[in-house]
């Protein structure tokens, strides 16, 4: 049986319909004026008209701002712990771009380093993502840059790629290719159909104008790592709000807090952010008092320490961190600006 399959804009939600059966579906979605993840609610598919990116990444499928780990009481007997049990329900993550895909994947890498993390990963490994290639990219995507076409991807389960007024369905994975065998309504592509797919991506691809140069990028940010004057001019307008960490589908910190209610509560954790001046303040003192300092980590830790420790570079040019600014910082200027390779 083929693996491409094709299936009318119209049927969108009729597909949505048979896999909501099978899934718990989650779609982009508008939450006043914000676009996000939401369950999908069995009827709207109007996203298909407006989405281009979501402002809150796929990761918070995985990785949400907040979750129980665990609740405790004390007893007589010393605390009593429970875990909350992982949803069996799997999920499928409908129309995520091949950036946010990226993301996932090089964020896999953290939470499976020496230990796997079961909060993570009884999330992500009970998924099928299927992607949707992106047609309208924004001015602020640089994706293809970091290697990233924004029409295709090899981190999804299943791809569809806009082809007039149908999309083509083509599997990635196995899962995805069983997901296709099994799914109602589909119907084989053909030669004349993978040729409109590969004009969209073509196009797609060209539509990226901004661009960065990433060569040498680890031994240009090394050469001027200790500049305070150089990384002080890069911080200036910056106000330490988060945003851009918070909202990046690579970013992954993460803090833990109790709530306590007399002899009773529950363990947090939730994103944190290395652009706040009090991150990492509770266990000891944040190391980067100064903020030109939080500013360079930002950079470096995406194009500099993670590309040393799991040889990637932790950023898929997605745009959101220069859209979302509220003082239009913007990485590519700072990547750009780097000195010279010494
Ligand atoms: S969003 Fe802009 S102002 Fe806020 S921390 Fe990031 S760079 Fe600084
Ligand atoms: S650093 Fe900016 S462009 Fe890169 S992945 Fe994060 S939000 Fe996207």
């Amino acid at each position: 049986m083929s693996d491409r399959k094709k299936i009318g804009k119209q049927d969108i939600g009729k597909l949505l319909s048979e896999w909501n059966q099978q899934f718990s579906v989650s779609v982009p979605s508008r939450d006043n004026g914000q676009s996000m993840w939401a369950k999908w609610d069995g009827s709207d598919v109007s996203f298909l008209d407006w989405y281009r990116n979501t402002v809150v990444p796929a990761k918070s499928n995985f990785l949400p701002s907040m979750e129980e780990m665990f609740s405790f009481e004390k007893g007589n007997e010393g605390y009593k712990i429970e875990i909350p049990a992982p949803d069996d329900q799997k999920q499928l993550i409908f129309g995520i771009r091949p950036c946010d895909a990226r993301a996932l994947t090089i964020i896999d890498a953290v939470f499976k380093d020496g230990y796997e993390d079961p909060y993570y990963f009884s999330k992500r490994n009970n998924s099928i993502l299927v992607g949707l290639g992106c047609t309208n990219p924004c001015d602020s995507c640089f994706c293809t840059s970091l290697g990233i076409n924004p029409g295709e991807s090899s981190d999804v389960d299943l791809m569809l790629t806009d082809i007039g007024d149908q999309f083509l369905i083509e599997g990635i994975s196995q899962a995805g290719k069983e997901l296709i065998a099994a799914t109602n309504g589909l119907e084989d592509a053909v030669e004349a159909d993978d040729n409109k797919a590969k004009e969209t991506k073509e196009t797609s691809y060209a539509k990226v104008t901004k661009q960065v140069n990433v060569e040498d990028v680890q031994q240009r940010l090394l050469s001027c790592f200790e500049d305070e004057e150089h990384w002080t001019r890069v911080a200036a307008k910056c106000i330490s709000c988060g945003i851009c960490t918070l909202l990046c589908p690579t970013c992954h910190c993460f803090d833990i807090n109790d709530e306590l209610n007399k002899n009773q509560g529950a363990r947090y954790r939730s994103l944190d952010s290395c652009s706040f001046c009090v991150y990492t303040k509770m266990p000891m003192e944040n190391p980067r008092e100064a903020k030109w300092r939080r500013v360079r980590q930002k950079v470096a830790h995406k194009y500099e320490f993670y590309p040393m420790n799991f040889d990637v570079i932790a950023c898929t040019g997605c745009g959101r961190c220069i859209r979302m600014c509220p003082v239009n910082w913007d990485i590519t200027q700072t990547l750009e600006g780097l000195p010279a390779r010494t």
